[in-house]
């Protein structure tokens, strides 16, 4: 059942017994691939009903980002998230999340919002925790299914849950990638033939990072300098930040001591892309 409504959704899921069932919600930006269906496929196994919310969240885009040309296709959308275990697909439009006059933020204050991509997307998780706590409160969900390839996402959204004492429990599926190692994005259509063969760089030079650790190697700047190396190799990359921090925290280290965070963007023209590789 596609449910294009906040106020249709809510009069379902009040009718649906809520006391015997569990529901689990996975928020997309749609334009569908295997990452998102891994997250749908989950919710299904763990929940009796699985809502899968499909909206394209301006809030979470800077002034001169893609949110207008973000890639969309609903109609394969509902079949791919149906055929994963879908029962509702959620799809509001933009005026019905955000009508005139909203201008309610939720807003996860610190470094853990700053760095990373809140370097240069200042107000992108601003946007983010919004439209999540929306969704939560519309759903109200037991679960919410949430993909390790947005690991910055994933701790910001962590900390909002706890801090303000939020009764749904986060689950993290790891990163789907492509056969060659590049990380599944919907972003990924944005590349050309060229920029799509060198992407690959990516999840290269975070091996490279990882088995350097896994030899022994804990400097920071080293490991960093490793990766930026690789990735100069490709012509066409363009990094944006690569970046060592302890996770989920995102405090700054120069040592890896306990769990830590190596995360990278690249940008390929204008398609910029993101992976990490979490080091225990
Ligand atoms: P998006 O539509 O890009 O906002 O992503 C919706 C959800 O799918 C987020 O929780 C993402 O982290 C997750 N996701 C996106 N790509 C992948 C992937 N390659 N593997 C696992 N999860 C993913």
């Amino acid at each position: 059942m596609v449910i294009t409504t906040t106020e249709l959704i809510k009069r379902f899921l009040t009718t649906v017994n809520r006391e015997n069932k569990t529901i689990g919600l996975v928020p997309t930006m749609g334009f569908l691939h295997k990452g998102h269906l891994s997250l749908i496929k989950k919710a299904k196994e763990e929940n009796d009903l699985v809502v899968v919310s499909i909206f394209v969240n301006p809030t979470q885009f800077g002034p001169n980002e893609d949110f207008e040309t973000y890639p969309r296709d609903i109609l394969n959308d509902t079949n791919l998230a149906y055929k994963a275990g879908a029962d509702i697909i959620f799809n509001p439009n933009v005026c019905d999340l955000y009508p005139e006059g909203s201008n309610t933020w939720v807003n996860v204050e610190g470094d853990i919002t700053k760095v990373l991509c809140g370097a240069s997307r200042p107000t992108h998780f601003r946007g983010v925790t919004t439209v999540v706590n929306m969704l939560f409160n519309i759903v109200q969900p037991d679960r919410a299914y949430f993909g390790q390839k947005d690991a910055q996402q994933v701790a910001v959204l962590t900390k909002m849950v706890n801090d303000l004492h939020m009764n749904v429990e986060l689950v993290v599926c790891p990163i789907v990638r492509e056969s060659d190692g590049l990380a599944m994005s919907s972003r990924n259509s944005y590349l050309s033939e060229e920029e799509r063969a060198q992407a690959v760089v990516l999840n290269e030079a975070l091996q490279l990072a990882g088995k350097s650790y896994k030899d022994g190697e804990r400097n920071v700047v080293a490991l960093i300098q490793l990766i930026e190396i690789k990735i100069a190799t490709m012509p066409l990359a363009e990094i944006d930040y690569v970046s060592i921090y302890s996770y989920p925290t995102l405090a700054q280290i120069e040592n890896i001591v306990g769990t830590a965070i190596i995360a990278v963007a690249v940008k390929f023209g204008k398609t910029r892309l993101i992976d990490n590789e979490i080091l225990k």
